[in-house]
């Protein structure tokens, strides 16, 4: 008989295989099957920091039942338009119903990307289509993976089951804090492109969507590098980077509205400073720490957001003449920094409520000013914590070097970022160090400018998942306003995968 047992402890040095003892001995009888639904760590108690599972087991043999999908009875012509989280999630449900969807892709393939990427933190030219935002498997390609998510929908469990199938570590399914890491994310993004040409689908690369036709309010046509092409649906799950897009749409009338973000810098200390922080003297033998911290102190409440554990900062500009940073980390996340977005939010106040892309051209301002600030190159802005608190320019670093490997140039955050900002991270930064001490060491280093943490648009859609007025046009994911991470954007692009099939069953 299946049995689920919760709160059952180990300490860090002991191995999982105990559990299955642990079960014998409450079942009565041998497991013939076992398995870990969930698994955190308490560290509450610095002299007691242990792992905490809940597991499900039986004395029976148990498979589980793949899902069995109805087949829609005719073929209609899908686009979907990125290939980022939302884009191949979408395409990977449409398969299932027996949609072969054909998926546009701006960027290149993901191993070309990567060359891309190491080819612009090293001379600093930069390809508009190819880079950190932009490319297969989209903004999170280069990312820590993490797939927390704020929301609780049911299809979280088909995104890491999904995950899992194109060759994530099983363990996703079931610890609370699970992360792939960008090397391994590479290969998941390849292996569901495999997926998608071996089943009929097709993976166009250095296609962009650059016009949609829409015919007495349902779509006709989808335009690819300018070219016409009959659609009957199109999902666009273009990602919060695709500002020309935005315009496009725009110019086509579809209904654009504002949608406040945040913005700030990357904070850098050293891994082991934030693992003795987080655990005491007994870091070394648990995984490597991470934090969130919330600030009320200034004007403007101030968070910590994408903390990348043993990670680094990395240039993730998609236009030319502007400097944007981001954090990641790979699967070991072995590096020898810490780092997180440390940011506030800002909105309409800031940057005026009459035009729908308003947030677009604020986040533009910001990047070109941190490019200047640092002299160009892509160099990015730095400054010390200890500095930026004490009012002054920073001169040399102390034991925190910062990771970004394009290269950086000392400049005072004034020089890039609203007043507001400034001064919410700045009352913002003892307060957060005195719940995590160290976090406003003198020497941590930040480095800006962090302007892309979500989209500062939303497409509108109705309860139908369809743009207002444009029949078979589904905005999807986080560029739309529908999301935000690698997992609830997936879930968005199942979401909107499954409205289409229905149509067609
Ligand atoms: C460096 C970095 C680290 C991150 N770390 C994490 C993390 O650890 N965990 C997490 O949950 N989230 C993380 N994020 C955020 C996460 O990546 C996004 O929330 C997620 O990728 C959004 O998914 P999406 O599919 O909606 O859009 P995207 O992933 O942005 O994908 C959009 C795709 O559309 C393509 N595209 C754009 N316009 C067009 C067009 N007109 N035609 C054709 N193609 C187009 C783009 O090239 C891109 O590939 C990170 C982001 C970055 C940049």
């Amino acid at each position: 008989m299946k049995q689920t047992f919760g709160n059952l402890r180990l300490r860090p040095s002991e191995r999982e295989g105990k559990l299955i003892k642990i079960c014998e001995k409450k079942l009565h009888a041998p497991v013939r099957s076992f398995r870990i639904l969930k698994k955190s760590l308490d560290a509450r108690d610095k002299a007691d920091i242990h792992w905490v599972y809940t597991v499900e087991c039986s004395d029976e043999e148990e498979r589980e039942q793949e899902p069995r999908y109805e087949q829609v009875k005719r073929q209609p012509r899908v686009y979907v338009a990125g290939t980022g989280p939302a884009g191949l999630f979408c395409a990977v449900r449409l398969l299932a119903h027996g949609i072969r969807p054909i998926l546009l892709e701006r960027g290149r393939p993901v191993e070309e990307r990567v060359r891309d990427v190491g080819k612009f933190m090293a001379d600093g030219v930069l390809d508009p289509s190819s880079n950190v935002q932009f490319g297969e498997g989209g903004a999170g390609t280069f990312s820590d993976g993490k797939l927390n998510t704020q929301t609780n929908s049911p299809l979280n469990r088909d995104v890491f089951r999904t995950f899992v199938r194109f060759g994530a570590p099983a363990e996703i399914a079931y610890l609370n804090k699970p992360h792939i890491g960008s090397d391994r994310l590479r290969e998941v993004v390849a292996n569901i492109r495999r997926y998608i040409l071996q089943e009929g689908g097709q993976v166009r690369f250095s296609s962009c969507l650059t016009d949609v036709e829409v015919k007495d309010g349902k779509l006709s046509a989808v335009f690819v590098n300018g070219v016409r092409e009959e659609a009957d649906e199109l999902v666009l799950a273009v990602g919060h980077s695709a500002r020309d897009t935005f315009e496009m749409l725009l110019a086509r009338g579809f209904e654009i509205g504002q949608k406040p973000f945040a913005v700030g810098v990357r904070i850098e200390h050293l891994q082991s400073a934030v693992g003795k922080a987080q655990y005491g003297s007994g870091y070394l033998a648990l995984p490597p720490a991470d934090y969130k911290l919330v600030s009320h102190a200034g004007e403007r409440a101030a968070f910590t957001f994408c903390m990348c554990p043993g990670g680094v900062v990395i240039p993730a500009a998609s236009e030319e003449g502007g400097v944007v940073t981001n954090g990641m980390s790979n699967y070991a996340r072995d590096e020898r920094n810490a780092n997180s977005a440390l940011i506030a939010q800002v909105g309409p106040e800031d940057f005026g409520s009459e035009h729908p892309l308003a947030g677009v051209a604020f986040q533009r301002k910001l990047e070109r000013a941190a490019f200047t600030a640092a002299g160009g190159k892509y160099f990015a802005p730095v400054q010390l914590v200890g500095d930026f608190l004490a009012g002054k320019e920073s001169y040399y670093f102390g034991e925190v070097r910062p990771s970004y490997a394009r290269g950086t140039s000392f400049a005072p955050l004034e020089s890039y970022l609203p007043p507001v900002v400034v001064s919410s991270l700045r009352a913002a930064l003892p307060d957060m160090g005195r719940r995590l001490s160290g976090f406003d060491a003198y020497e941590a280093v930040l480095t800006g400018v962090e302007s892309r943490t979500s989209s500062p648009v939303r497409i509108l859609r109705g309860d139908d998942l369809q743009a207002a007025g444009k029949e078979g046009v589904y905005p999807c994911g986080e560029g739309c306003g529908y999301s935000g991470g690698i997992t609830s954007s997936a879930a968005d692009g199942i979401r909107i995968a499954e409205r289409i099939a229905a149509k067609y069953l």
